[in-house]
């Protein structure tokens, strides 16, 4: 009957039910969910209106799809249901370069969007390191980030407004021109929990005049980490700032070759834009700064080429995870800046005592952590003290003061930790919020919000 109503309202070719193709859509970037009951790709706004409407009959939830690089779970079914792929509305439907803004169907990868208006002179700027691959729709649920948002902010600064359909299959629009609620706000970073996005409305930046890149090596993170604060403290605000530790340049030098240095404690990559003549006061000051904090090295990419090789070492880094371990779990947290040498040395420690390698590259600036733990998934006591060691690193960053989340979001893998940053009454008010928007919890369930075992009130908050 689902099978049936759903090639009917898409056509056949638009409908998976093969058990080898809903295997695929049951993983994640990291996690494994259960398959769907079927996965969909529409191709208009129309056809998902009629998927909703189909699965409300059947009793079937819904799960949105970008490109699944997510690493919480998110897209990821874990009570059966639809999976809705935007593989194919995956175009830019309006550009505009005098207003700088363009709208684009979720399916869209980052960045086709950026090498679509870059011959006006413009770009998208938040850039997730995944961008080659992750989509416009899964940046706007998890309210992405990446190295360039320390000084454009995330996906949220940078959506205008939205299309999308409703737990009932209707359509509704949402735009920060105007007045009244912002709803835009509250449908960005809610993976897809309250609303499918169908199209945005996103703005774009004047590419910069000048770019320049610099390398600045230390003998330990302590001594780069307090580079970042001195440099913001200075009144400075890079477009990028990501730090490297040893183990992660030596990953991902033996895989690029783009000529991060590998016999050093930290390695910083700074990165400013403006305008030409605003570049060497720039650089001077920069190079002071880390110098009186104890820079080994500093050295600036003097070419389009180098600066691009450093960036794609960079973005490139969880992939080189592969020449120094089968595999990794990577965990995403975030700290005050100030507290990124007790964040880095609480995660050292953990590792150590679980006998891990643990590898660091992370958007030092906005102290988004991203220690990469490195395993053999088959070896099933490496698999608990990865597991084990995730946790306490989680706990650790919110005893610091940090939260549970950076950037990748809270999805199936991290709803439990959101009690530990939030009351109950907090919660409350976020599902009352939910029940607004999706009384029936069809749109993506058991995301973000912590299980009912851990938290039964936040489960049924209404009256
Ligand atoms: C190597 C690597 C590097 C990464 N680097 C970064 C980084 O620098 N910054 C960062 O923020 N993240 C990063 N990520 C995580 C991930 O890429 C981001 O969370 C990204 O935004 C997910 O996009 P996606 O298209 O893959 O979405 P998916 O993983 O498919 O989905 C993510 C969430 O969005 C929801 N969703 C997708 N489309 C829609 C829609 N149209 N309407 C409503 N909900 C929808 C899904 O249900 C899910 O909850 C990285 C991941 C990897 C593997």
């Amino acid at each position: 009957m689902l099978h049936e109503r759903l090639i009917d309202a898409l056509g056949a070719d638009a409908v998976k039910t093969a058990p080898e193709d809903l295997a695929v859509y049951s993983f994640d970037a990291y996690t494994a969910g259960r398959p769907p009951a079927a996965v969909v790709l529409p191709r208009t706004t129309h056809e998902v209106s009629a998927v909703v409407r189909i699965a409300r009959d059947c009793g079937e939830p819904i799960v949105p799809r970008g490109a699944g690089t997510g690493l919480c779970g998110g897209a990821v079914p874990v009570a059966g249901g639809l999976v809705i792929s935007f593989a194919r509305m995956n175009r830019v439907l309006e550009f505009d370069p005098v207003r700088r803004r363009a709208r684009v169907q979720p399916g869209l990868v980052n960045l086709d969007l950026s090498t679509h208006v870059a011959p006006s002179g413009l770009f998208y700027a938040p850039d997730p390191s995944s961008q080659k691959v992750s989509t416009i729709g899964g940046n706007i649920a998890t309210n992405a980030g990446g190295p360039h948002c320390l000084s454009y902010g995330t996906t949220i600064n940078h959506v205008l407004g939205l299309e999308v359909v409703d737990e009932r299959g209707e359509v509704f629009y949402t735009t920060i021109d105007d007045a009244g609620y912002d709803l835009t706000a509250a449908l960005v970073g809610s993976e897809g929990t309250l609303g499918i996005v169908t199209s945005a409305w996103v703005r774009l930046m004047r590419a910069p005049e000048a770019v320049r890149v610099w390398l600045a090596t230390f003998p330990d993170v302590d001594a780069a980490s307090d580079a970042v604060s001195a440099i913001i403290a200075a009144g400075m605000v890079p477009t990028a700032l990501e730090m490297m530790d040893r183990v992660a340049a030596q990953a991902v030098e033996a895989a690029f070759h783009a000529g991060y240095p590998t016999d050093c404690g930290a390695v910083l990559l700074i990165e400013t834009a403006g305008y030409d003549d605003d570049m060497d006061a720039c650089e001077s000051e920069l190079a002071r700064i880390v110098r009186e904090r104890g820079a080994l090295s500093w050295r600036a990419a003097r070419s389009q080429a180098e600066r691009d090789a450093l960036w794609a070492g960079r973005k490139g880094a969880a992939g080189a995870m592969g020449r120094i371990s089968p595999n990794y779990y990577l965990q995403d947290v975030c700290v005050r800046r100030s507290t990124l040498p007790k964040a880095l040395h609480a995660v050292e420690q953990i590792a150590h005592t679980y006998g891990l390698t643990v590898a660091n590259v992370f958007h030092a600036g906005d102290g988004n952590l991203h220690p990469m733990l490195c395993y053999d998934r088959r070896d099933a006591r490496a698999v608990q003290a990865v597991i084990e060691s995730g946790n306490e690193i989680l706990r650790a960053a919110i005893e610091l003061g940090g939260t549970v989340s950076g950037e990748h979001g809270i999805g199936f893998e991290k709803r439990d930790a959101m009690t530990a940053v939030y009351s109950t009454a907090d919660l409350a008010a976020m599902a009352r919020v939910r029940d607004v928007f999706d009384p029936a919890r069809a749109l993506n369930p058991e995301k973000i919000f912590p299980s009912g075992a851990s938290c039964p009130e936040v489960k049924a908050p209404s009256a």
